[in-house]
């Protein structure tokens, strides 16, 4: 609704400063969400037209008013997502300028150039064949692309076709940032969906149909085909006209996923994640807000994007961590989408075959509705879990594969089937120390020890990024060639097995090998080509990969994550065995898991080997409603840091001896956080558990305003924080 306003309230991309107000310029026809430039002393500073009720502040005198400068060429943020960044900010207690920042900022250069460079097949050919130039050639048949998506389209490093390029096989075309995407088609190939996925399927089209608020929980076993299943609802969406957001935890699914989805729809839809250059940030934002982006498939930040007509969220393996952001905004993307679907009046479905205990507690209390696929599609059945207990069953010295496991391994290769080992942590060993003298090799920035990386030869902290050679002598003693490697990481798994199995191809996957799109493509394409035989993997493969030749799962170390006081320790450890033993046997071959433990009678253990579920919710359940821990009561923590540690100590101590005293809200603390020392900055922290009826926000809100601190003191609050 435009209106004819000659002074406006703006809330400015920048969260040191409050709401201002400015003069409406002779001629310029504004609206809430209007994006706008305003001067700002001798600069300028970009702003979002707002409602003036929700900002409060001193009116500027009428006389003392600036002009703005001028308008930014796009679609008001609309009121739905205005209210979102007000949520947000309240609930998290951030800055609002730093929520808008994530709508608005996002948008790259939105002021950028109007034109950007793609390429098409000049009709030449290079003057020496390759695979991956064979791929790049195929992927690009018909159709035009930047570099970056052709890349991720034909899975070739940008370097492969820059060469190209230079050969005058792909011809540059200039062209709009306006320019559409290929159109998404609802039936382009429709599968059959088994009874249970239909009539799943129903209840989610039915709900887009609706389009009200409707919040869905998809609780299926792995391989039950929860992706086929919200397809369809996706389907619905298209038929309307409606947008849709897809959700994924981890940039190296999506190229998986992107191959799913364009066989059923015809057509890639829009991806975003924090990688994208700026024209293709640009191009994307704008085509979001205009509505001529279709579906919308991104890491956590896509939730903030200005979605012209949203007509279905989903938030694919909903229990991930990553959905969790740990710094700037504190926000948990799983919950906000919830909320987002709230205030745009659409349905939500959170998928997942190991839901959060407190997405299934809103299930369980009819907050949301559950939706259930107990089967594996197409009568593959879940996999057979066996223990290996590591009490008995010692490996060798500097060995960490029992022998049953070994045994397990040996068999698949003399069988042609794959097997995957997990270990959920990178490098070669996760500590390092002088054989002569005990020195230990610490981050010089943090509280954490420096992880040997044999294949890049490094010591890497996997904190603050902080890298070094190994050094040729100890830096304590003087002792040359004294460093012993602690514990195994990865990177050792893979050595382990190259001598057990020495005719094995090995493929070792983590966040270091796997670091791009390309990269990930090549790993899914050799593993279906059966080009791999063993796979040795972080967290990243307990995720969404189906390889239907894959019948051993070997789990290294099942009580890694149960060390430490975590809250949620238990739950992440059921979550990560039960997904990386949802690896196994998805195709006709029966899957057979074997994991290592030193303690086979712990109930989240013995829960995985009876695959029963229910006992480990249930215990769970038990146990946080024992402590007040969520979904029964509610914790924020409060994190004070300095480059000082006297002044970072003393900092927590203010706010330490200013608590409230109420009834239902504890406060613990401050104590040295977990990370006492975190590139560079010194941290204390404050714990809070609160009753679910306290309003935790208000408390924490009321009771930091009073206190100042020295500039170089950051207090952050961190409300449903993930782990502490
Ligand atoms: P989940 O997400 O529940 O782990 P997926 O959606 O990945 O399960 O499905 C597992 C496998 O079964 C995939 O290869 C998928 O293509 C296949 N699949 C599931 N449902 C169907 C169906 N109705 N028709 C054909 N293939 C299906
Ligand atoms: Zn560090």
């Amino acid at each position: 609704m435009t209106m004819t306003l000659s002074r406006v309230r703006l809330l400015v991309m920048n969260a040191a400063l409050g709401p201002l107000d400015y003069r409406v310029p002779e001629g310029m026809t504004l609206e809430h969400g209007s994006v706008v430039v305003a001067p700002l002393g001798p600069r300028q500073v970009m702003g979002i037209v707002w409602e003036e009720e929700h900002l409060p502040t001193d009116p500027v005198p009428e006389a003392k008013l600036r002009p703005l400068l001028g308008m930014v060429d796009v679609p008001p943020i609309r009121a739905e997502l205005r209210r979102l960044i007000e949520w947000t900010a309240d609930y998290y207690i951030a800055p609002l300028a730093s929520v808008a920042r994530m709508v608005i900022a996002s948008g790259g250069a939105l002021r950028g150039p109007a034109t950007m460079t793609e390429y098409r097949l000049s009709g030449g050919m290079p003057e020496r064949m390759t695979p991956q130039r064979e791929r790049a050639i195929a992927a690009l048949e018909g159709e035009q692309a930047t570099i970056r998506e052709l890349s991720g389209l034909a899975g070739v490093s940008e370097g492969v076709l820059r060469g190209l390029v230079n050969q005058g096989v792909l011809e540059p075309v200039e062209v709009d940032v306006d320019r559409a995407y290929p159109r998404a088609r609802h039936d382009h190939d429709r599968p059959e969906l088994s009874e249970d996925q239909a009539s799943v399927s129903a209840r989610l089209v039915e709900a887009v149909g609706r389009q009200k608020f409707a919040p869905f929980l998809l609780d299926g076993v792995t391989g039950s085909g929860k992706t086929e299943t919200y397809f369809e609802a996706v389907a619905e969406a298209l038929k309307l006209g409606r947008q849709v957001l897809v959700l994924l935890p981890e940039i190296a699914l999506t190229e998986a996923f992107l191959g799913r989805f364009e066989a059923r729809f015809g057509a890639a839809p829009i991806v975003w994640h924090s990688s994208l250059k700026s024209t293709e940030r640009r191009r994307a934002w704008r085509a979001i807000a205009s509505g001529e982006a279709q579906v919308v498939v991104g890491a956590r930040s896509a939730l903030f994007l200005p979605y012209a007509r949203l007509g279905l969220i989903v938030v694919d393996e909903a229990h991930e961590i990553s959905f969790k952001q740990e710094d700037g905004v504190r926000y948990n993307a799983r919950d906000v989408a919830v909320m987002r679907a709230h205030f745009e009046q659409v349905p939500v479905v959170l998928a997942s075959a190991t839901p959060a205990l407190e997405s299934l507690h809103m299930a369980d209390s009819g907050t949301y509705e559950k939706l259930v696929l107990p089967s594996r599609f197409g009568g593959a059945q879940l996999p057979a879990i066996k223990l290996i207990n590591l009490t008995e069953e010692q490996p060798g010295r500097g060995a960490w594969i029992a022998a049953p496991l070994r045994a397990a391994l040996e068999e698949r290769l003399e069988r042609g089937e794959q097997s995957l080992l997990f270990l959920n942590r990178r490098g070669y060993a996760p500590l390092t120390l002088c054989r002569n003298c005990g020195f230990r090799f610490q981050c010089p920035n943090c509280s954490a020890w420096l992880v040997e990386h044999r294949l890049s030869k490094r010591l890497a902290c996997h904190h603050c990024g902080h890298e070094t050679a190994p050094p040729e002598k100890c830096p304590d003693c003087g002792e040359p060639d004294c460093l012993v490697a602690c514990g195994p990481g990865v990177e050792r798994i893979a050595d382990e097995v190259a001598e057990i199995l020495p005719d094995a191809r090995v493929a070792l996957v983590t966040s270091d090998t796997l670091n791009s799109p390309e990269k990930a493509a090549e790993f899914v394409a050799m593993a279906e080509a059966k080009a791999i035989d063993v796979i040795v993997g972080t967290q990243l493969v307990t995720k969404g990969f189906h390889f239907p030749e894959l019948t051993l799962v070997g789990v290294i170390d099942a009580d890694l994550g149960l060390e430490g006081g975590d809250l949620r320790a238990a739950e992440r450890t059921y979550q990560q065995v039960a997904q990386v033993a949802g690896r196994a046997g998805r195709g006709a071959k029966p899957g057979e898991v074997l994991i290592q433990t030193r303690h086979p009678d712990a109930p989240v253990i013995a829960a995985l080997e009876a695959g029963d579920r229910d006992a480990f919710y249930d215990a769970e359940t038990e146990a946080r409603r024992h402590a007040g821990a969520p979904p029964f009561g509610r914790w924020a923590a409060i994190i004070v840091s300095s480059e000082d540690d006297a002044e970072a100590r003393e900092a927590a101590n203010r706010i330490g001896n200013t608590r409230p005293h109420l009834d239902d809200v504890m406060i613990l603390g401050p104590a040295p956080a977990p990370l006492a020392l975190l590139r560079n900055r010194y941290r204390y922290r404050l714990l809070m558990n609160a009753r679910r009826t306290a309003n935790l926000q208000q408390v924490i809100r009321d009771w930091l305003r009073q206190i100042d601190h020295p500039p170089g003191v950051r207090v952050g609050v961190d409300v449903d924080p993930y782990s502490f």
